[in-house]
């Protein structure tokens, strides 16, 4: 399961664009975004673009998570190598599944 580069949505096809994956509603956005860098003359990088967008819009800022079991650690890194996803991608799914879980199935 990719992610949408904008909004972090789960995407369903989506629209891929110098390197960026954005859902429907992102791509009027993106490209928006590109035109008016284009009319400006500056430099287009369509995944540093969604990027942005998605610090400055949707960001719930970071987090940083010290003394991750190691083996646990090796094992996730390998394990979304083998998802072809990134770590972080790995962690948003993981964090969304938890927090979609029925709460009383935790305990
Ligand atoms: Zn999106």
């Amino acid at each position: 399961m990719r992610l949408c580069d904008i909004c972090g949505k789960p995407l369903q096809g989506g629209y891929g664009r110098d390197g960026a994956i954005v859902c429907r509603d992102c791509e009027p956005v993106l490209n928006a975004e590109i035109e008016k860098l284009r009319e400006q003359g500056k430099p287009v990088n369509a995944l540093h673009i969604a990027r942005r967008i998605y610090r400055e819009t949707y960001s719930g800022g970071d987090y940083l998570l010290r003394d991750v079991p190691a083996n646990l650690m090796t094992r996730a890194k390998h394990r979304a190598i083998d998802d072809g996803c990134s770590v972080r991608t790995m962690l948003i799914r993981a964090l969304t599944e938890y927090v979609e879980r029925n709460s009383k199935e935790g305990e």
